[in-house]
């Protein structure tokens, strides 16, 4: 299996490379050279097997030769021992036909930590085979900086250093960052805002000498190896609710497009998907896209579920890969005229995109109505990324099941959700005691020197 870049300017790599590399030299970001199919009897033989046991039979193979079986199954068991809930994904109905598909049980309560902790067990294989280092730049706005570092703390040949904006991620999350022990983790807190960081980031990835100086490697939403995680729980879910034999559709709350495009890679596999529901907060850009044509930029206003305050979908890229034919030269294209703030999408590419997604939004009093409404109904109380999800779900639900994505445990927002519904979510047991260990933080400057001459400071050799 060989991966190439949607800008088609890049050299095809193994999955080994393309995961260690994160962001191709071309600018662009790496898919399977083809998608494999699985039949109606391969899905079916999924039934009543455990997630790992989905999971190895889903992704092995877009892995090639990188591990053998056995070291592959043996990876996986490490990714998810330390999920709280046996089923690692466990579905919760909500009403006669729409269901909750929870994905926050991993150790720091959002779904990142189902590809974070993948990648984890992924690179520390690879890096113990070859012998080599490398030294993990990444930027959150919250929810990957905390799942990077619970997944690479430890680790003996990475370190890890994440960049989070000053003030800007919610008490528990800044925490999660800054109270680990080990010495490899390095939580950075910078001055400015979520974009700022990136920015730094994609610059650090830009200056060749010192990406392969400190060899530099990303675990960001555009890492492949991520989005082929969070394949398999589409698959697991519709399986428990009938497929290949029944239909199911998914409502996804999207910011940088990972999640929804790994479902878009489960329909192509074969999976029987009618609809796949982009749910976005009140910065829409992507349904605005699908209604418009215009993939135009606006100003982030900050909301209530942060981890999808974003402008520019990274992953977005590898779905107009696919609707332009796989032409890495009008991809490359539309990025060019991004920098000058949007793009108008053609009309074959633009069917292409409504025949596969639908979208809706929800206002910030939208999302606090359907925290309220959903804890006196049913007595959930849903975190506010899962309630704008909720809110666009309820306008699509149909004939097949709908399954909404919950994708943080409601108590890593307690602010937002109390003053929602009221109710205040409690921290799960083993967290309890977050708030009184000691904090460990470098607060950097907005400025890419300084960041590069930390990090070839810190990093051990
Ligand atoms: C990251 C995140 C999202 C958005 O996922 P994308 O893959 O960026 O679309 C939604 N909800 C929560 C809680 C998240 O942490």
């Amino acid at each position: 299996m060989h991966y190439i870049s949607t800008r088609g300017q890049a050299p095809e790599l193994s999955f080994e490379d393309a995961m260690m590399t994160g962001l191709a030299r071309d600018g662009g970001l790496f898919v399977p050279a083809e998608i494999p199919v699985m039949s109606p009897d391969d899905i079916a033989a999924l039934a009543g097997k455990s997630y790992e046991e989905i999971a190895f039979a889903v992704m092995r193979p877009f892995i090639g030769d990188a591990f053998t079986d056995d070291e592959f199954k043996a990876i996986i068991a490490r990714a998810y021992a330390g999920f709280r809930h046996s089923a690692r994904a466990p579905l919760v109905q909500l009403d006669q036909n729409h269901f909750l598909l929870e994905l926050f049980h991993g150790p720091t309560l959002a779904f990142k930590d189902f590809a974070m902790q993948l990648i984890g067990q992924l690179f520390q294989a690879s890096l113990s085979r070859s012998g080599k280092r490398v030294t993990i730049v990444g930027a959150t706005s919250g929810d990957t900086g905390s799942a990077a570092i619970e997944a690479f703390k430890g680790l003996s040949n990475v370190d890890v250093f994440i960049l989070f904006p000053h003030g800007r991620v919610s008490e528990i999350q800044r925490r999660q960052m800054t109270t680990p022990t080990e010495s490899n983790v390095h939580a950075l807190a910078m001055d400015g805002d979520f974009d700022d960081c990136q920015a730094r980031l994609k610059d650090m990835f830009n200056d060749f000498d010192f990406r392969e100086g400190v060899k530099l490697a990303g675990v960001n939403s555009i890492n492949w190896a991520r989005v082929l995680a969070q394949v398999v729980y589409y698959f697991s879910s519709a399986v428990a609710l009938g497929a290949p034999y029944r239909e199911v559709s998914f409502t996804v709350p999207t910011g940088n497009f990972g999640d929804i495009f790994a479902g878009y890679i489960a329909k192509k596999m074969g999976l029987p998907i009618r609809e796949l529901v982009i749910a976005t907060n009140q910065n829409d850009i992507l349904h605005r896209t699908l209604v418009t044509g215009a993939y135009t930029k606006a100003e982030t206003i900050p909301s209530s579920s942060p981890s999808m305050d974003i402008q520019v979908s990274s992953n977005f890229e590898r779905a107009l890969f696919d609707m332009y034919g796989r032409d890495g030269n009008a991809v490359a294209q539309l990025m060019e005229e991004l920098k000058s703030g949007g793009f108008k999408i053609s009309q074959g590419p633009l069917e292409g995109l409504r025949e596969t997604f639908t979208s809706g939004r929800a206002s910030e009093e939208e999302c606090a109505a359907t925290i309220k409404e959903m804890a006196a109904t049913t007595g959930h109380v849903l975190c506010p990324h899962t309630a704008v999800a909720v809110k666009v779900a309820k306008e699509h639900l149909g004939s097949v099941p709908m399954i909404t994505l919950s994708t943080a445990h409601p108590a890593k927002f307690p602010a937002a959700v109390e003053a929602a519904c009221g109710v205040h979510p409690t921290l799960p047991a083993h967290m309890a005691d977050l708030g009184n260990k000691p904090e460990r933080v470098t607060r950097v400057p907005n400025d890419l020197a300084a960041l590069m001459a930390l990090v070839h400071e810190r990093r051990a050799l």
